[in-house]
């Protein structure tokens, strides 16, 4: 039994260095197998863990990865968006800065055409002077081609483009202040200039009598000449000195044939001593328009025109009137 119990027993012995004594280590059988199992068990489960862990790590750097790589993707997906989107806006403020030049140069046209308007009424409305000051178009950069587009000079270009459409709201601003006034000064410059008679009345330029005191050729005594005598040709045309209307066409004793045109602001034209009527009372005639012919009729001593201007009812010199 002793012997038994000792067969099942091991003897290790741990040989070490020559100053140390050997030592003797006596193992059990179950614990002989035990130990090693236990060790190789031991070890396995380690290399199992670690196998389990390991391919944990991978599945999660792999998911990982995959998440990245999504999110690269994407990120490539929103740059490029970003990138197209970036071309358009800057095709659009191309365009709108391209569009903001035209307009410029479209209201700078008009403004142009106000100024011409201006001097057309400066020229020959005599008018209280009101011109109106036309705003200064002072020196703004244009904005000229471009070849390579950088962010800054998109930047720029857009800023210009702004800077274009505040000049331009001020060029209507102005114009809308100005341009009714304008027109209106150059419709009365307008109908002034065609109404007012300013006209010289026939061909002939040869004054024989001025308008205002002067003897009567058949009485000899001074009298009042309410017009002034223009010689000329029997059949000579006759004009009308200003736009009008035509409010007496007919004969009567020291007149002869005789027309009277009345014009705007209260003023009248009378012709005398005719030879023939080109007009009747209600016809609108034009400036220069043949009202009809020179003569001799009524107390005349030779053919002429007597022409006067009536304003407001009262006979003035005609002379200031015709150009
Ligand atoms: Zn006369």
């Amino acid at each position: 039994m002793k012997t038994a119990h000792r067969k099942q027993r091991l003897t290790l012995l741990v040989l070490r260095d020559a100053q140390h004594s050997v030592r003797q280590i006596q193992l059990s059988r179950p614990l002989m197998i035990a130990v090693p199992a236990a060790a190789i068990l031991s070890i396995a489960g380690l290399i199992v863990s670690l196998q389990i862990q390991s391919a944990q790590t991978i599945m999660g750097l792999e998911k990982q990865l995959t998440l990245k790589s999504l999110e690269a993707i994407k990120m490539e997906v929103t740059v490029t968006d970003k990138d197209e989107a970036i071309e358009r806006l800057n095709k659009a403020i191309i365009q709108l800065s391209d569009e903001a030049e035209q307009t410029k140069v479209q209201m700078e046209r008009v403004q142009q055409l106000e100024q011409e308007l201006q001097q057309f009424i400066q020229k020959h409305g005599s008018l209280s002077g009101q011109t109106s000051s036309i705003l200064d178009d002072n020196d703004q950069h244009v904005g000229g081609e471009f070849i390579a587009v950088h962010e800054n000079e998109m930047l720029s270009l857009a800023q210009e483009t702004q800077d274009d459409f505040v000049e331009i709201q001020q060029l209507i601003a102005s114009m809308e202040r100005h341009i009714p006034r304008t027109l209106d000064q150059a419709q009365e410059t307008q109908e002034k200039r065609e109404g007012t008679p300013s006209l010289w009345p026939t061909t002939s330029k040869r004054l024989t009598s001025n308008f205002g005191y002067r003897s009567d050729p058949f009485t000899g005594r001074s009298a009042y000449h309410a017009g002034i005598d223009i010689a000329g040709k029997i059949g000579d045309p006759v004009y009308a000195a200003g736009a009008g209307e035509v409010t007496a066409a007919e004969r009567s004793g020291a007149r002869g044939l005789y027309i009277i045109v009345k014009h705007p602001n209260g003023l009248e034209t009378w012709y005398m001593h005719l030879d023939s009527l080109d007009v009747s009372v209600g016809d609108h005639v034009n400036q220069g328009e043949t009202i009809g012919k020179l003569g001799s009729s009524g107390r005349s001593t030779g053919p002429h025109l007597h022409f006067q201007v009536v304003k407001n009812n009262q006979t003035v010199d005609p002379i200031p009137y015709l150009q």
